[in-house]
């Protein structure tokens, strides 16, 4: 039995970059929106912070992109590598068809706020943090008409009831798991391991270092520090563990020794690192009678290309859209079939992206297993010729573009706007 039950046109489960966006969007709409968020403050470790140019798009359609650009963050007009030593850049920002040509890179929690305190403008809005989903409400028919949450800092249990029921809570969905739909996840062939070093302590001038002993990623991220990936293949992490900290940094000295002596100096050991999943998914159903699902919560996107913001982002400018034509169409629950325009729309580009970030792990994982087996060089003559041809080549500059600009079709309905 609910402590209190909250009423609104729309509940929304999760606020990262999609339940936000949504929020934001249809509370500007005049929709009434409880958007309801486990954590207390917006503070998150490692999640995605590159925002492509295609997001930057829609930032600006939606009103929120000078309130972006206020907060700390870098600009990425080129996308290099370094190859064996030699640079290759893959994209060069000005060469693509936007008027934004470039990316950015930035924590998520200011971004969040912005969103919820600009949402919290409008009248219809309420946020609800520290407040946990805990599981759906069906109706009698088995359609859902709300969510269970608990808010764990006044110790109570709330009922949300909507004609429709968001989940935007990520990877782990609960919302998703309550409504029995299987996440799809498959089982990634590299895992990547995370650190943070002081800003300047490395040259990051590239976007990363592939090399004979390894690969590692770097981003920096507007502010003091800088964010490293170092990948490793699936299940390999243990053993790397078991072989102590010395050997974790001969291993990233063989690729940059500035970064293994920066670990010395700067990491506490493997406390200070991170394992972290990167298994994709792609749930079998993204609606229900009364319910759908967005971003990570539908379709888990694995941090390669840096395509799950811009996946969540461009799912909650669709949603909102359907939403707001949808709830002027209908008195109650809102039906499946009104809801599965959404994935009708969205599965096809989704689908392909993930299908992309996973040939790419492939390769990785190809290069982790066999690349300390090339001799030398081999490796220089094919890094030069590498170089020279991959930003020649069509194949590449099209996966790329695609991977910059996003869906292009999709676009902010400010027609909905009430101001
Ligand atoms: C290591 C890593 C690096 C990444 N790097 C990038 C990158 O550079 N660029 C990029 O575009 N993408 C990147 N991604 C992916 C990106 O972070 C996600 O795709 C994106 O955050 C998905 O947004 P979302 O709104 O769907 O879900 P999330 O950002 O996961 O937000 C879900 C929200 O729901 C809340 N929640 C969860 N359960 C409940 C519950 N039961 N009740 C209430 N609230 C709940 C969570 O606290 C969270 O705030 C990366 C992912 C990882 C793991």
């Amino acid at each position: 039995m609910a402590d209190r039950t909250e009423r609104a046109d729309v509940v929304i489960v999760g606020c990262g970059p999609g339940g936000a966006v949504l929020g934001y969007l249809l509370a500007r709409s005049g929709v009434d929106v409880a958007l309801v968020e486990r954590a207390a403050t917006f503070e998150r470790e490692y999640r995605g912070f590159g925002w492509n140019p295609g997001v930057i798009r829609l930032f600006d359609e939606m009103d929120v992109l000078d309130d972006v650009l206020d907060l700390a963050h870098e600009t990425v007009t080129e996308g290099s590598f370094s190859l064996y030593g030699e640079e290759v850049t893959v994209l060069d920002f000005d060469l693509l068809e936007t008027d934004y040509p470039y990316a950015l890179l930035m924590e998520q929690p200011a971004l969040l706020e912005r969103l919820v305190d600009r949402a919290e403008t409008y009248d219809g809005f309420s946020f609800h943090p520290a407040t946990a989903v805990t599981g759906i409400v069906r109706d009698g028919s088995g359609g859902v008409e709300g969510v269970r949450a608990r808010n764990r800092e006044v110790d109570q249990e709330i009922r949300f009831e909507a004609p429709v029921a968001v989940g935007a809570d990520g990877r782990y969905s609960t919302v998703r798991s309550s409504a029995d739909i299987d996440p799809g996840l498959v089982e990634s062939p590299i895992d990547l391991v995370w650190f943070k070093l002081p800003r300047g302590v490395v040259d990051a001038s590239t976007q990363g270092r592939i090399d004979r002993d390894g690969i590692l990623v770097y981003f920096g991220l507007g502010g003091g520090e800088l964010q490293i990936g170092y990948l490793v293949r699936n299940g390999e992490w243990p053993a790397i563990r078991d072989a102590g900290f010395d050997a974790f940094r001969a291993r990233v000295a063989a690729i940059d020794p500035a970064v293994a002596g920066a670990i010395g100096a700067h990491l506490d050991g493997f406390r200070d690192t991170t394992l972290l999943d990167v298994a994709p998914g792609l749930a079998d159903a993204w609606t229900r009678d009364g319910l759908l699902l967005l971003g990570d919560a539908a379709h888990v996107a694995s941090p390669i290309g840096a395509q799950g913001n811009p996946l969540a982002v461009e799912d909650a400018v669709v949603a909102h859209d359907l939403l707001v034509g949808a709830l002027d169409e209908s008195a109650g629950t809102l039906s499946r079939q009104a809801l599965r325009e959404f994935e009708t729309r969205r599965r096809p580009s989704v689908e392909r992206v993930i299908s992309l970030q996973r040939r790419a792990a492939d390769n990785f994982a190809f290069w982790l297993k066999y690349g300390a087996y090339v001799p030398p060089q081999v490796v220089r003559g094919s890094a030069t010729a590498f170089g020279w041809a991959v930003p020649r080549s069509r194949l590449v500059q099209r996966l790329v573009e695609s991977f910059a600009l996003g869906d292009r079709t999709v676009s902010v309905a400010r027609s909905h706007f009430t101001d």
